[in-house]
């Protein structure tokens, strides 16, 4: 649930990745469905698997992230997240979704007991969400299990609901969080901008990415819906003028904005070592001249700009936030690191 996140203090948590698995949806942003992954994992990616796991539970780490590309596609996962329950304190699992329409399979995910599912929307009709993870079910299977969960989950088992604006998608984003609100009862929803390297998924970045100008348009639609709640993520605030900021704020707290360090913590070990670097490397941020004359850099409050973003949108009008506006609207900003390692 919106809000409900640890974010806004510092926290670590343990990135389990159940990696190396084919997805079923090839999406515009990553393309790891056309990869040449096999169906399920192999044997040597269960022994990494349980190799991770042990690593965190060893350092003592309370909190542990299961993704991947589609964890809940492994077919050993009903009885891994059973075993790891006694674990850790916090299991988070982030997946598709699409394997929760099978109302069986869904109670069986609900009975492991964990706490929080993230679970991606890009659309609120098949039409647009299936064009933005390029599988034509997808909608239909996701709002399944969507409705399956609702049903069947447990009082503390949260659903969390993200999207990105994206190309594809950016004319729909309001009617999304309608969709969510009416269709689904939800309260919250996280939104994010795409990230990228120049390298790897950078190489078709303008196939899905959006400009600041059309992320702000999206924003100041959303602004207008009552009874939602959201979350954005890697969205500088110095894209809004400084009476937008005021705005939002002044309207009651329903937008969060959360642009600090935030990074996977994989295990250690050299079989990581390609994929830490890439991560680093595509949630890397950069601060830029608009930010030397910012109160929020100059009080570690901001990151800057995630350096893809900053190279498409270096002639943006930025609004360098004085202290008189960020004494307004501090309860807009989410602030504190996530899985920040030392130097
Ligand atoms: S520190 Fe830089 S990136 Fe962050 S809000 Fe200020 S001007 Fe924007």
């Amino acid at each position: 649930m919106v809000g409900d996140n640890q974010e806004g203090k510092d926290y670590v948590f343990g990135s389990i990745l159940i990696n190396k698995i084919k997805c079923s949806n090839n999406c515009v942003f990553c393309k790891a469905g056309s990869l040449d992954y096999p169906d399920d994992l192999s044997e040597e990616s269960v022994a990494q698997l349980e190799h991770d796991t042990k690593y965190f539970f060893e350092k003592g780490i309370k909190t542990v992230d299961v993704s991947g590309s589609e964890p809940l596609k492994y077919s050993g996962i009903i009885p891994y997240l059973r075993r790891i329950r006694s674990l850790f304190d916090t299991i988070i699992v982030l997946d598709p979704g699409l394997k929760l329409a099978n109302e069986n399979f869904a109670k069986a995910f609900i009975r492991t007991g964990f706490d929080r599912i993230v679970l991606p929307i890009y659309g609120s009709a098949p039409a647009v969400h299936d064009a933005c993870v390029q599988n034509k079910r997808a909608f239909k299977k996701l709002v399944a299990g969507i409705r399956n969960l609702q049903k069947f989950k447990k009082d503390h088992q949260q659903i969390e609901i993200t999207t990105i604006i994206l190309k594809q998608n950016k004319h729909n984003i309001v009617d999304l969080a309608m969709f969510l609100r009416d269709e689904l009862g939800f309260s919250g929803i996280v939104v994010n901008a795409p990230m990228a390297t120049e390298e790897g998924v950078g190489s078709f970045f303008d196939e899905f990415s959006v400009s600041f100008a059309s992320i702000r348009d999206v924003i100041l639609g959303l602004s207008k819906i009552e009874g939602m709640s959201f979350d954005f993520k890697y969205i500088p605030l110095c894209i809004f003028s400084e009476e937008e900021l005021r705005w939002f704020n002044r309207h009651g707290r329903r937008m969060t904005f959360f642009n600090v360090f935030y990074t996977y913590n994989l295990p250690d070990g050299k079989k990581y070592e390609d994929h830490a670097k890439y991560v680093k490397r595509y949630r890397e941020q950069v601060h830029f001249p608009t930010c030397d004359k910012c109160y929020l850099k100059k009080n570690n409050i901001c990151s800057g700009i995630l350096r893809l973003h900053y190279t498409k949108n270096a002639r943006y009008r930025f609004h360098a936030i004085t202290k008189e506006t960020y004494d307004e609207i501090k309860p807009i900003i989410i602030c504190g690191s996530v899985n920040k390692q030392d130097g």
